[in-house]
């Protein structure tokens, strides 16, 4: 049996974090292959320093030092962190050099190398603090084990035939050794060799790659809440944690708002039936959530729902769109070529309606603009806008769940901008104002889920 169990930044905090996650990892059955996100607050300050360009190399390389040291120290004895702070010493020192380029800097990985210099750091510790808690374990960068991806910088996926071949190679011997790898989340390797990072959050994402890759028996994710969860409990006082979910409601779900999960980390995992739980390293009693295939229908409409702020609704009027077949594929393509995210998209006779983030419509607008003259009448832009989420099971099936939906949006005084609904069997997407999405969302617990 192999389980992949992943942890997150909070779950390697500290100390006390990577030796509560050991314990886990040391209480588990069979084979078990590791993977990490970088200590919590190591990506952000990674990515500011990107951005601001105020620190020197040396404080970047200062701060990695005493950060991971300082947790090192309380977990290791002197002799194994004596082994360990040279292996530590060695990476950064390739760290300061890469900073200290100033040819590596005009490279399109650039800012993926660095933002994922902390994942290389916290494998190395996580594989050191395995060895003290009596494990045999070795650590693994993404360009070791061979994960590749595909895509572009800062926003690739895994290339899961590749991958899949590599990982066979690579981890295969080493779980029949009995060695427990411990492997960087948050990126893989193009086909350059350069590293490419899988989006805020991927680590999730690697995991399940790697899950997939190696046909594992099951998927952990360990992170700092019991799973997922009714609705935000920063929204709903009574939000509870969903204890079973079937693939495409999570996969719904981490797509439109729940930050559980890196919203692509369902599919390697469906493709292979791999049971996903997600858990909770700092409550491991907990029941967590089970991501499955099977799980017995429900009674009740809903069992979440989720939110996504800050949206634009961009309304494209043109003169008879549903006549011309092409004009709406034009449309889109332009937003495409802006590489921006579409949450969801409405059409009638003259105009095409779609939700991007607010953040993305000057860009939009502009790629809409190169559109021919006669093309388009007038382009509205509404902003500020909140998605809803609402996922149940067999929702288009169930005569009458719209009604009952909405019923509730109206008791919450809201009104409805776009509605997105039937192309999903699992969930009703619709759009409010951001000043509703906290009634509109209480309104639907209470009604649906208690
Ligand atoms: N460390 C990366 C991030 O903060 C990846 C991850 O944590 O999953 O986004
Ligand atoms: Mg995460």
């Amino acid at each position: 049996m192999i389980t992949v169990k992943k942890f997150g930044g909070t779950s390697v905090g500290s100390a006390e974090a990577f030796r509560r996650s050991a314990d886990i990892i040391r209480s588990g059955e069979g084979n078990t292959v590791v993977v990490v996100s970088a200590m919590s607050g190591v990506t952000n300050y990674l990515i500011s320093f990107l951005e601001s360009g105020e620190s020197s190399a040396a404080e970047v390389i200062d701060t990695m030092r005493v950060k991971h040291k300082e947790a090192a120290e309380e977990v290791m004895s002197p002799g194994l962190l004596k082994e360990y702070l040279e292996v530590l010493d060695l990476r950064l020192l390739s760290l300061k050099e890469l900073l200290e380029d100033p040819d590596v800097r005009k490279d399109p990985y650039f800012n993926d190398n660095i933002s994922s210099q902390g994942e290389r750091l916290s494998a190395v510790t996580m594989a050191f603090v395995l060895r003290e808690a009596g494990l045999d374990s070795v650590p693994l960068c993404s360009e070791e084990a061979g994960i590749h991806a595909v895509g572009c910088p800062g926003a690739g996926f895994a290339d899961l035939d590749l991958t899949s071949r590599d990982l066979s190679y690579t981890l295969r011997p080493l779980l029949d050794n009995g060695k427990v790898p411990v492997i960087t989340g948050f990126y893989g390797r193009n086909g350059e060799g350069k590293p490419m990072t899988f989006g805020r959050g991927g680590s999730d994402y690697s995991a399940a790659v790697i899950a997939h890759a190696i046909d594992a028996d099951f998927l952990e994710i360990w992170t700092d809440v019991d799973g997922f969860m009714t609705a935000d409990p920063r929204i709903v006082d009574n939000a509870k944690t969903i204890e079973e979910m079937n693939f495409s409601e999570a996969a719904e779900l981490a797509y439109f708002g729940a930050k559980v999960l890196h919203p692509r980390t369902i599919e390697p995992a469906r493709r292979k039936h791999i049971p996903v739980r997600v858990k909770n390293s700092f409550n491991p009693q907990g029941k967590g959530t089970i991501i499955h295939h099977l799980r017995a229908p429900q009674d009740e409409l809903l069992r979440s729902v989720a939110l996504k702020t800050d949206l634009s609704i961009i309304t494209v009027n043109s003169s008879e769109i549903a006549y011309r077949p092409k004009m709406v594929g034009r449309i889109i393509d332009r937003i495409g070529d802006a590489n921006v995210i579409v949450y969801a998209i409405s059409t009638s006779l003259s105009t095409v309606a779609f939700l991007i983030h607010n953040n993305d419509v000057k860009e939009v607008l502009r790629n809409l603009n190169t559109l021919e003259g006669d093309d388009i009448e007038r382009i509205d832009v509404k902003s500020n806008m909140c998605l809803i989420c609402a996922v149940g099971d067999n929702l288009l099936d169930r005569c009458g769940a719209s009604a009952e939906i909405f019923g509730k949006v109206r008791e919450a005084n809201a009104n409805v901008e776009l509605i997105s609904e039937g192309a999903s069997t699992v969930s009703l997407n619709f759009v409010v104002s951001m000043d509703k999405a906290t009634p509109v969302v209480r309104a639907l617990h209470e009604g649906f889920i208690g």
